[in-house]
């Protein structure tokens, strides 16, 4: 296979030639057409699989042809939202969904605890589509008002079993309350535990693809 075999919009295709990417890794086999036709997916990945454009250059395709330069920042809701247990991953996924969206109008942006609040508040004002958060302070911006989640069509749980270890689940709990139910929701794990598979459960739709390398 091909990227081109999978009728990904050609400035994602772009992306991906400048990236250096010459062929699918197996988990981007698997998952790019299930989330182009807007399924859920459990996946059981490691990093360094490739995982990151397995979602996230199929996310960015499914939410690509609404997106729309010339709208005011209310027009422009958080449409896809990618939570990670560490400010160092969400920076790693953050700047691979910036290179991906690089030639499309879809704005990027990233939010995590332990730094200022506010560069981020104001960015989020301004507008973001893509967000990537740690749950924490994903929360601190819903109740400050600088975010609305109402509008998010493609969630993202990465690294979920690290994020039930550092004791994520309150607080991805409250903010899966804050999404429509109608969305496509994926979740990626290295591990698979009871915890987990509740979790999936919970997360998303019966009968998940279950994808794994
Ligand atoms: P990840 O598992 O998502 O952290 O990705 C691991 C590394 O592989 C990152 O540096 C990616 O840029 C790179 N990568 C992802 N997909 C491909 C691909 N199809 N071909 C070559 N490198 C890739």
């Amino acid at each position: 296979t091909s990227f081109e075999s999978f009728g990904l919009d050609p400035r994602i295709l772009s992306a991906i030639a400048r990236m250096g990417y010459s062929e699918p890794t197996p988990i981007q086999t698997q998952a790019i057409p299930v989330v182009l036709k807007g399924g859920d997916v459990m996946g059981a990945a490691q990093t360094g699989t490739g995982k990151t454009a397995g979602f996230g250059l199929p996310l960015l395709a499914r939410i690509l042809p609404k997106a729309n330069t010339s709208m005011s920042p209310a027009r422009h809701p958080v449409r896809a939202l990618i939570l990670t247990p560490t400010r160092e991953l969400a920076d790693q996924v953050s700047d691979n969904l910036t290179a991906y969206a690089a030639d499309t109008p879809l704005r990027v942006g990233v939010v995590y605890g332990g730094v200022d609040i506010r560069p981020q508040a104001d960015m989020l004002r301004r507008g973001i589509e893509v967000l990537t958060a740690t749950p924490g302070r994903l929360l601190d911006h819903v109740a400050q008002k600088s975010v609305n989640l109402s509008q998010v069509e493609i969630v993202v749980l990465d690294e979920a079993d690290r994020m039930l270890d550092m004791g994520f689940l309150p607080d991805i709990s409250r903010i899966l309350q804050l999404l429509p139910k109608t969305r496509q929701s994926l979740m990626f794990s290295a591990t698979f535990s009871e915890e987990i598979t509740k979790l999936a459960k919970n997360f998303l739709k019966p009968d998940p693809a279950v994808i794994k390398v």
